[in-house]
C-alpha cells in the first residue's frame, strides 16, 4: 500500500501545504502560518509547474467548506474532554477553547485552503 506522505498523494499536499499539481511549489509564500496579515499570501502561480492557484475569483471562499469541519472537529475533541471529562468550569473551559482556537486560526485556514484547492487540482508527476 502507497505511503500516504510520499509524493503523489493528495495528502502530501494537504499537509506540506504543496502545489497540487506538481508537488514541489509551495502554496503560501511565508513558511511560517504564524507571520502577522501574511499567513495567507499565495503567490499566483506555482513557482515550478505554473498551475494557477487562483483558479476563479474569489476561489478561496470555498475553503470555508474544508475548514468548518476541522473546526467542528477540533471543538468537539476539546469539548469532550476538557468541559465532559475533566469537568473544567464553563468559563475556564471556554477561555480555553477560545485560547487554543485562536492560537490554531492560522493553521486551519491553511489547511481549509490547501484541502480546497486539492479538491479541484489532480496531481501530474509529468511536469
Ligand atoms: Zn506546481
Amino acid at each position: 500500500m502507497n505511503n500516504p506522505l510520499q509524493k503523489g498523494n493528495k495528502l502530501y499536499s494537504i499537509l506540506y501545504w504543496k502545489c497540487p499539481n506538481c508537488q514541489e511549489g509551495d502554496l503560501f509564500i511565508q513558511k511560517s502560518p504564524y507571520v502577522f496579515l501574511k499567513s495567507l499570501d499565495m503567490p499566483k502561480e506555482c513557482p515550478n509547474c505554473k498551475q494557477d492557484y487562483e483558479i476563479e475569483p474569489g476561489f478561496y471562499l470555498g475553503s470555508l467548506w474544508t475548514s468548518y469541519p476541522i473546526v467542528a472537529v477540533l471543538v468537539i475533541a476539546i469539548t469532550a474532554y476538557f468541559y465532559l471529562y475533566m469537568e473544567l468550569g464553563l468559563l475556564p473551559f471556554f477561555i480555553l477553547l477560545s485560547t487554543v482556537m485562536f492560537i490554531l486560526q492560522p493553521l486551519i485556514m491553511r489547511f481549509g485552503r490547501s484541502m480546497w484547492i486539492n479538491i479541484f487540482v489532480k496531481y501530474n508527476s509529468k511536469k
